[in-house]
């Protein structure tokens, strides 16, 4: 798909619907390069590059974005989202972390937050630094705010999906029964970790989410072949495909294992395989699905391919964002849409 920007081209003087294209391109952000993706503006007549105060604004904040990547710094959407969580205002919450007056503020609205307050921030997400933040700044807090704060680490129903979760806590998951929700098995964080090494290890180029849709045709699969997913993840309807339900969960587990490593590329993170579990949860007729999936997977040349077949499924149609997909609904038609666009996957079958 090609956007266009309607601007003015001071080389031509006239309005023109100029061509956007993204290359790569470095800025320094605090003294350091950083390498993203931009996008420029493109006149179609005379091919010059326009400066446009929209774009330029965009790139900084992508500029930006890779080296919050880089090191590990939220974004001002997430400070919000966790201001949110503790339900504080600019103020308190700025009390409540340790900074001056305001300084919350400035974070929200596009600011860096130094390395010192980065790491607060962080220690903010867990419950463990909430308690030690909230012991050591008490005194500077209102009641009501104080409150506020161990109303949000004493409610489970109020855990943000990008909090930062125990291994146990994945969302609840590990405390379901085996149901249509999760393809017939209590999900197991070893298998979901163990099939995203798997996947990162065969597929090409497995950005973040086209590791979602590679799990959620992986189960699929596996539901309606074998009678049971692989891993018991839930999925829900996402508007780019369906994505797992608890996937930061897993994200964290990966990353804290060393099981696969996020790597920024292209305005994206790809998902590098690290060390491997110690124990291999999956049989040998498993293995052998897994690696068709993979090949599956691979037999897409874009993520906008593999995007576009997930939406031409009717289980994704049907639902609605942020819905379960539901594996006794979904799990025959995904597997037999994968059949026709590969036949080979039919030796699989063991139904
Ligand atoms: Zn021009």
């Amino acid at each position: 798909m090609i956007d266009f920007v309607d601007t003015f081209c001071p080389e031509c003087d006239t309005n023109v619907r100029a061509i956007l294209r993204e290359q790569p391109a470095a800025l320094r952000v605090r003294g350091e390069e950083v390498d993203f993706t931009e996008t420029v503006a493109i006149c179609p007549n005379c091919g010059a590059e326009i400066g446009d105060s929209r774009i330029e604004g965009e790139n900084l904040d992508r500029a930006s974005a890779a080296y919050r990547a880089r090191h590990g710094i939220p974004s001002p959407e997430e400070i919000r989202r966790l201001r949110d969580f503790y339900g504080l205002s600019l103020r308190e919450f700025s009390r409540f972390l340790g900074f001056g007056e305001q300084t919350v503020y400035r974070y929200e609205h596009g600011d860096i937050p130094d390395l010192a307050h980065s790491l607060i921030l962080e220690q903010a997400q867990t419950s463990e630094g909430a308690q030690r933040l909230l012991a050591k700044n008490r005194e500077r807090l209102s009641k009501r705010s104080i409150e506020s704060i161990e109303l949000a680490l004493s409610t489970p129903t109020k855990e943000l999906a990008w909090m930062r979760p125990l291994p146990s806590r994945l969302e609840g998951q590990a405390e379901d029964a085996p149901s249509t929700k999760n393809g017939y098995r209590a999900f197991d964080p070893d298998r979901a970790m163990a099939l995203t090494y798997l996947l990162a290890q065969r597929c090409k180029d497995l950005f973040w989410t086209k590791s979602q849709k590679a799990l959620f045709f992986a189960d699929m699969f596996a539901c309606a072949c074998r009678g049971r997913s692989l891993t018991g993840l839930r999925y829900a309807h996402a508007t780019y495909g369906p994505v797992a339900n608890g996937r930061e969960g897993l994200r964290y587990l990966l990353a804290e294992d060393g099981i696969v490593e996020f790597r920024e590329r292209n305005w994206g993170e790809v998902l590098v395989p690290g060390k491997q579990l110690a124990n291999d949860p999956f049989s040998e007729a498993e293995h052998a699905l897994i690696d068709g999936i993979a090949d599956f997977v691979n037999s897409f040349d874009t993520a906008r391919e593999i995007s576009d077949f997930s939406h031409e499924l009717v289980c994704w149609q049907d639902t609605m964002d942020g819905q379960v997909i539901d594996y006794a609904e979904a799990a025959e038609e995904v597997a037999r849409a994968m059949e026709a666009r590969m036949p080979e996957l039919g030796s699989l079958v063991t139904r």
